[in-house]
């Protein structure tokens, strides 16, 4: 018999309901919406829990915050002739599996009407709005049917153009609400029944993310885009097509350091005050904060401990020298989901090890880079013409705990998809090095020497264990260290000369490894604030091993960008004259930074974070800080299994 073919005219039969598991969450009918939108976007936003705000979001949330005052509740048996005029009324139904806050219900009797708020003016398209706002006016209805109630018809009202539009309940829209509610049960895998139902009903997968949009016009307006990373995800699947520029929201605020160890801290209003000794020092906006990092014994006040929390702005803490012991936030990430992907493959020696060979390969491809672009000589002179040559550029690596040092390899790193069009725009990297690389004066850095990184970077691809890995990195760590100082500033002043042997930590016993220990410790909180905000677990890594108290994947994530914005920042702050040697303290053999020197290497330090670059692989120019969330987010998308490879940054 052949198979029965439904022609464009027939419509399915909806399902019933699968049951609901007793626990399982009812869906806010704001997000069948997102669902009709996008399936991935109500993934994200409901499963996920991911959230970003954006000027449209912001705008309806305070219209709401209005709306959402006065809470009513209907009658339970209302009189056939009872005028009924009710705000914020909250609805639930376990056979629909759905909830919702009606903005408003108005009717006489039993017979009554759903009005939705909308921000905006009235779209002219057929039948009178868009589908997902008519879709969740009609979840509405059917859950004022589920309480008792008659209703055949809906209204919007968009607030902007003072319009309302009538939306019926008709057939078609009633199935197209239920397949939706079905979906995304389906996609966030809710009910005993529901992966089978799922598929019958919309043919979605089941407990997994939706798959991004194809070349949206929606996807630019979307404030999750910078989360969802549609355009990216694709290009990482061999989709044809070139990332447009990430619309990633604008950071605004920056990182307040406090470093004064009798410094005290409270909110006031807005504000954080600063005092030292009872005497105002200082203050900042909490509009302004993006983290604060407290050295030291300073303190702060539970007040504000508090509202930093409500904000989810991260508090971190630092001892007097620098290094890093933790950090505070708020409630925390609520995307359990990613973090059951991170730990299942963490106990997977494969997946631990093929990731391992990437983070090593491309840490020996960008500390190769280091050398071969700003390269010194023995033989220095025009100092600081060097130096403003070098600044346009990345910088070199070292190590920080286990495996303390680690060389990088290049773009030709195996695991680094082919660039789209980013050749054109690399050249803004690169062009500078070149022209450093050729004036008078300055050699080229030992072919040798990059040859040698060049075949450290291949074989760490190829290692058949992480403790053959260690000792590929130690190796090339070791050849990147005993050259650095080829990349520092020498200058005829002894106080802005600075020589460097070799890495040495625990006490640091030199300047240059006193700035690389602090500028470690900045690139693990950086690293540690990233993972958390993404829903990563910042202890449990895949290279470095479980070790208390040790960020073990954010020491992973972290290698490649050592030399790039961590050694960066130091040769930067040295060749720059920002730092100088009285602004060093030594004591039985080991070196320390003075308050002083710390506070101007801190500001060379955000610079390097601020400093934008072009990402090789998707073209566009993001800042260092949001490319480490853009790494996050691409990790948890291959931990997943939603991208092949996990794509490392690794500059040319
Ligand atoms: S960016 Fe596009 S694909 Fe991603 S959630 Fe938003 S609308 Fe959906």
């Amino acid at each position: 018999m052949p198979d029965k073919q439904i022609t464009a005219t027939q419509r399915e039969l909806p399902l019933a309901f699968p049951e609901l598991a007793p626990d399982a969450p009812l869906i806010p009918v704001r997000m069948v919406n997102e669902y009709v939108y996008c399936p991935r976007l109500a993934y994200l936003m409901w499963v996920q829990a991911e959230w970003a705000d954006s000027a449209d979001t912001v705008e309806g949330r305070a219209r709401h915050k209005r709306v959402d005052a006065k809470a009513d509740v209907l009658p339970e048996a209302p009189a056939e002739d009872e005028h009924i005029h009710a705000r914020s009324v909250s609805l639930s139904s376990a056979t629909l599996g759905i909830t919702a806050k009606l903005d408003l219900v108005e009717g006489e009797g039993t017979w009554v009407t759903p009005v939705d708020y909308k921000r905006g003016k009235r779209p002219h398209v057929e039948h009178g709005a868009y589908d997902p706002e008519r879709v969740q006016l009609c979840a509405q209805g059917l859950l004022l049917r589920e309480h008792g109630y008659e209703c055949d018809s809906g209204m919007l009202y968009f607030v902007e153009s003072r319009e309302r539009v009538l939306v019926l309940f008709d057939e078609i829209l009633i199935e197209q609400t239920l397949a939706a509610i079905h979906g995304l049960r389906g996609v966030a895998n809710i009910g005993r029944f529901s992966d089978a139902a799922a598929d019958v009903a919309t043919n979605t997968a089941t407990g997994r993310i939706p798959p991004p949009l194809e070349d949206s016009p929606k996807c630019p307006r979307c404030s999750l885009a910078g989360i969802c990373l549609p355009d990216e995800v694709r290009f990482l699947n061999e989709a044809p097509i070139a990332p447009r520029p990430l619309f990633a929201r604008e950071q605004l605020s920056s990182p307040l350091y406090v470093q004064s160890p009798r410094a005290w801290l409270r909110k006031d209003e807005e504000r954080i005050v600063i005092e030292v000794e009872k005497a105002k020092a200082g203050e900042a906006r909490l509009n302004d904060v993006s983290q604060l990092v407290l050295f030291g014994s300073s303190g702060l006040s539970t007040p504000l401990l508090h509202e930093l929390m409500k904000r989810e702005i991260p508090v971190s803490f630092h001892t007097y020298g620098g290094w890093f012991v933790g950090h505070v936030v708020g409630l925390g990430h609520r995307n359990a989901e990613t973090r059951m992907h991170q730990y299942r493959q963490s106990f997977d020696p494969k997946a631990c090890l093929h990731l391992a060979r990437g983070w090593v390969a491309a840490k020996i491809a960008n500390s190769r880079t280091m050398l071969r672009r700003n390269w010194r000589g023995a033989a220095e002179e025009d100092g600081e013409e060097a130096f403003e040559q070098f600044a346009a550029v990345p910088s070199p690596p070292a190590g920080q705990g286990r495996g303390e040092g680690r060389a990088s390899a290049e773009a030709d790193a195996p695991q680094v998809a082919p660039a789209p069009s980013p050749a054109s725009d690399l050249k803004a990297e690169t062009a500078p090095i070149e022209a450093a690389s050729a004036r008078p004066g300055n050699d080229h850095a030992p072919d040798d020497l990059l040859r040698s990184l060049k075949e450290d970077a291949h074989h760490a691809l190829r290692a058949s264990s992480l403790e053959e890995l260690l000792g590929i990195e130690g190796i090339a760590a070791r050849r990147y260290f005993q050259n650095l100082t080829h990349l520092l500033r020498h200058d005829d002043d002894p106080s802005l000369s600075f020589d460097f042997m070799g890495r040495n930590r625990r006490p640091p016993k030199d300047p240059v490894n006193a700035m690389l220990s602090f500028a470690y410790a900045m690139l693990t909180r950086e690293w540690h604030i990233a993972l958390t905000a993404v829903g990563l677990d910042p202890y449990r890594g895949y290279y470095h091993q479980p070790r208390f108290g040790r960020p073990a994947l954010a020491l992973d994530m972290m290698e490649p960008f050592r030399p790039l914005v961590a050694d960066s920042a130091v040769i930067t702050a040295i060749n720059n004259g920002e730092v100088r040697g009285s602004d060093f303290i030594r004591a039985a053999g080991s070196c320390a930074m003075s308050d002083s020197g710390r506070k101007r290497f801190i500001a060379a330090f955000e610079r390097r974070m601020g400093h934008e670059v072009t990402h090789p692989l998707f073209g566009y120019q993001l800042s260092y800080r949001r490319l480490f969330e853009v790494q996050a987010r691409l990790l948890i998308r291959h931990l997943s299994g939603e991208i092949p490879d996990y794509p490392n940054f690794v500059t040319r």
